[in-house]
């Protein structure tokens, strides 16, 4: 019973380790673990890579405003709102702060911005009641899609997206931007 007890635990310590404590959302920890067995499984089964960056709008306006509890409570309502409209195929994980991390298998590029639009308009036009305040706050996304039939370098998607997510704050916020990775041009 004993040893039982012992792996139960073990089990629970790894889950612990690989949980964002704030919105029981996955951390960065766990992201960086499935990462080189995405991009296996991407390639193998000929499907495309999608790296998306998530980052709340002007979001230091709203811990100014009313203050890191309800700032918190946000984070767990975005949190919630991008989990419901996430495949449960897909992986979302807290990278840090104010910023989340999406990474998806698709079958057509296409699909891309249809999907993330409406996760976009969805996040963002979700209403949360926090502390008596009703608070509407929008995402921006910057994602990279794996060249077709390619293997691919998810950590290098990741940095991809970064760049991205800075273009979609530069141009205005709450918006999407989306590249298609070029083999030959980026070495991955
Ligand atoms: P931008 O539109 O450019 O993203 O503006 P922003 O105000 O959201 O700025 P930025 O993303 O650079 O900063 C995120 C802020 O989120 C910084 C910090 O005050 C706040 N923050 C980070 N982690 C937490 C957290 O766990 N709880 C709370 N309440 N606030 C956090
Ligand atoms: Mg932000």
């Amino acid at each position: 019973r004993d040893v039982t007890a012992g792996a139960a635990s073990e089990v629970r310590l790894r889950e612990l380790s690989l949980t964002d404590e704030l919105t029981g959302l996955r951390n960065r920890r766990y992201l960086d673990s499935v990462l080189d067995f995405e991009e296996e499984r991407a390639f193998r089964y000929g499907f495309r890579l999608v790296c998306a960056f998530v980052d709340l709008d002007r979001f230091k306006e709203v811990n100014d405003t009313y203050g890191h509890y309800v700032g918190d409570q946000v984070i767990r309502s975005i949190a919630e709102a991008l989990l419901q409209r996430c495949r449960k195929i897909d992986t979302l994980a807290r990278w840090g702060g104010d910023e989340f991390v999406i990474i998806m298998l698709v079958k057509e590029l296409d699909d891309v911005e249809l999907i993330l639009q409406r996760l976009a308009d969805g996040v963002g036009g979700n209403v949360m009641e926090v502390a008596g305040h009703s608070l509407q706050v929008s995402i921006s996304v910057g994602a990279i899609v794996s060249a077709a039939g390619q293997p691919t370098n998810a950590r290098q998607l990741l940095v991809e997206a970064d760049r991205l997510l800075l273009k979609a704050k530069a141009a205005g916020r709450n918006r999407v931007v989306i590249d298609v990775a070029q083999n030959s041009q980026h070495g991955f």
